[in-house]
């Protein structure tokens, strides 16, 4: 079982003419509530890719639905607490000309205590892997506790902030960055090559394996003396949010199904081009069959 600490944010989307200008009343002319978080939809690609994946969150009471779609997708939300307090939540306005502006609120993917983390630790065993990402509080908490009762940590700093510097980063024992974490992270400029920062993170962390993602360059994969680069597959992408989410998705689940990590990259690289041929995050990650398909035949891989 992987155990996913990860949030789950409602995104609401306005379409208006314009942005709303201070002091003005708007209406909108079109309006849709989707499920986002970038836990949330780690936890749906692995669950899509055929995984076993057990979510733990917290989310507003009023807000079931969301953990109704994760358990229908096949996420085990047991663990996914409904709470008297607001979810996490986007309020998006997206204009006619499709610039956006977006207010986002934490909520309750903030609310957990140390009790909390002590008692989802407690329900794992000790060799079960553990995902996280960095829209929840409490990791510098969550990773020792973790480690030390034997889980194996996968974590993607994502969104990167300057308190993920101060996280103890060497008990994590796989590591998801894109092109700008990796930058954060070892404090490259960020224009810094692939192999660059593949360096700086070996030296920083030379334990870890790490894969990072480089949109439409591919990925790399690293640990100790390997280094493997995965192309990824030449797609017309119209929306590449949640790409990396599908990728780690799979990719985890892949190697929970004991894949090794050259056919995990392929597995994840497809998801993920299939994901941005299609709008949307967590309304674009495709389930399994797809990707065998594209796998087993990729001059059928079909964009609906
Ligand atoms: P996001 O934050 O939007 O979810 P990310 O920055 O974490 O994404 P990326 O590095 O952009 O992640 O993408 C992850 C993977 O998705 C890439 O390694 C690649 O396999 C695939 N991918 C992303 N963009 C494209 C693209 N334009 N064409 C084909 N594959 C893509």
């Amino acid at each position: 079982m992987l155990h996913n600490f990860g949030s789950i944010n409602l995104d609401h989307i306005y379409r208006v003419p314009h942005l709303v200008r201070p002091g003005e009343t708007l209406a909108s002319h079109d309006y849709r509530v989707g499920l986002g978080g970038k836990g949330a939809n780690q936890s749906l690609a692995m669950a899509r890719a055929g995984g076993r994946v057990c979510h733990w969150g917290r989310l507003g009471r009023q807000d079931a639905w969301a953990r109704d779609t994760l358990a229908r997708a096949g996420v085990d939300v047991s663990r996914v607490n409904l709470v008297d307090e607001p979810s996490g939540h986007a309020i998006i306005q997206v204009d006619d000309r499709a610039e956006n502006a977006i207010i986002l609120f934490s909520g309750a993917n903030h609310g957990f205590r140390r009790t909390d983390l002590n008692a989802l630790v407690a329900s794992t065993r000790p060799g079960d892997w553990l995902l996280t990402q960095n829209e929840c509080l409490g990791l510098a908490e969550l990773i020792p506790l973790a480690d030390d009762h034997g889980l194996k940590i996968a974590f993607n700093p994502a969104p990167m902030a300057e308190e993920v510097l101060g996280l103890p980063l060497s008990r994590c024992r796989l590591l998801f960055v894109n092109h700008s974490e990796a930058a954060g992270l070892t404090g490259l400029a960020l224009g810094a090559g692939a192999e660059a920062l593949l360096d700086a993170l070996a030296a920083q962390l030379p334990a870890a394996e790490v894969v990072l993602t480089l949109g439409s360059n591919g990925a790399w994969y690293q640990h100790g003396a390997q280094r493997r680069h995965q192309p990824a597959l030449p797609v017309e992408a119209v929306d590449t949010t949640g790409a990396g989410d599908t990728f780690i998705g799979y990719l985890m689940a892949a190697r929970q199904a004991g894949l090794g990590i050259e056919a995990c990259l392929a597995r994840a690289t497809a998801a993920a081009a299939l994901a941005v041929q299609r709008p949307g995050a967590a309304e674009s990650i495709p389930d399994a069959e797809e990707v065998d398909r594209l796998l087993t035949d990729p001059a059928a891989s079909p964009a609906p």
